[in-house]
């Protein structure tokens, strides 16, 4: 299960009404953080989501709507005595910029991992009570991948997908079948093999099938490249940018390299997801609502972010 919930929906500069878009995506407690403009920490304080168990921080891109709230939330991070390791994942050119922030919060009291250009599909479990990297992943465990795509927009950009696993389903009339013991149960279904009695009993005896996860997609900003398609294949969840969402406005889409919410439905129509949400709506919309039909014409079960929605996705 994924709980989700948008601090804000904004593209270019907060408004009074509208803060600029970034995500946190929880897992058993311990959160990753999607951009971080200016302001995502009064956002955060709003609805009153905490800091203090972000692990992971995944930057789209160094435009300041999804970079400049980076400083202050990383300083009070620091204030709050953390010492865990946070690791932050952005791309290409991220490394030089990370340089430049960590300058202005110097003597954080908790290392950094900095993960440029993507690098993925990137393997994280909860092991201590936090998200942690992982060499690879163990399919008898929940882990969370984190996988990378290159946008198309006016600088080096990442799309995300976050996927937790589902694990296979124990077959409680297998175990009682091979006559196991109801103590070796949970270890059979963590991986273990076992010895009991003479003989080895391995997980897959009593393990079901693979099962399909939950996929959530995020992609901000870009224009409607076709790679975009396969990545966010069979998403649950897929939450794109409509920075635009009267097609008159193509042509500004097209300059500044966005989308209208046409084009965003038209990738969540073809990418066969379950859902879209839109987001990061540029400053001049005042009312995206009015122009939520342009998308819903190519895919029905469109929805509009605003501030604090919340969601939670199960398998
Ligand atoms: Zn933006
Ligand atoms: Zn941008």
């Amino acid at each position: 299960m994924l709980d989700i919930r948008f601090l804000g929906s904004g593209g270019g500069m907060p408004m009074p009404n509208r803060h600029l878009s970034s995500l946190l995506i929880s897992f058993r407690g311990r959160t990753i953080l999607f951009d971080c403009g200016e302001g995502t920490q009064v956002a955060m304080r709003k609805f009153k989501t905490g800091f203090k168990t972000i692990d992971i921080i995944c930057i789209s891109h160094v435009h300041g709507d999804h970079l400049y709230g980076l400083p202050g939330l990383l300083s009070t991070m620091g204030n709050s005595e953390r010492t865990e390791m946070v690791t932050l994942i952005g791309p290409r050119g991220f490394r030089n910029f990370m340089d430049k922030i960590l300058f202005l919060v110097p003597n954080l009291p908790f290392p950094v991992r900095i993960i440029e250009g993507g690098g993925g599909p990137l393997i994280f479990r909860l092991e201590e009570d936090r998200l942690l990297f992982q060499e690879k992943l163990d399919k008898y465990k929940e882990n969370l991948t984190i996988d990378t795509l290159e946008l198309d927009h006016s600088t080096e950009c990442l799309g995300y997908s976050l996927t937790l696993n589902r694990r296979p389903k124990f077959l409680v009339e297998k175990a009682e079948e091979y006559d196991i013991p109801k103590n070796f149960w949970k270890r059979l279904q963590n991986g273990e093999t076992i010895s009991y009695k003479d003989r080895e009993y391995c997980p897959e005896l009593v393990l079901g099938e693979e099962r399909s996860g939950i996929k959530i997609s995020y992609i901000t900003d870009s224009r409607p490249v076709g790679g975009i398609v396969d990545f966010i294949n069979k998403s649950k969840l897929f939450i794109c940018e409509g920075s635009y969402g009267d097609d008159a406005d193509l042509h500004k889409a097209i300059k500044n390299k966005h989308m209208t919410f046409r084009e965003a439905a038209k990738l969540a129509l073809e990418g066969q997801v379950e859902e879209l949400i839109l987001t990061h709506f540029s400053p001049s919309m005042d009312e995206p609502s009015e122009f939520i039909h342009n998308a819903r014409e190519s895919f029905a079960n469109t929805s509009l972010a605003y501030d604090g929605l919340s969601k939670t996705i199960g398998f």
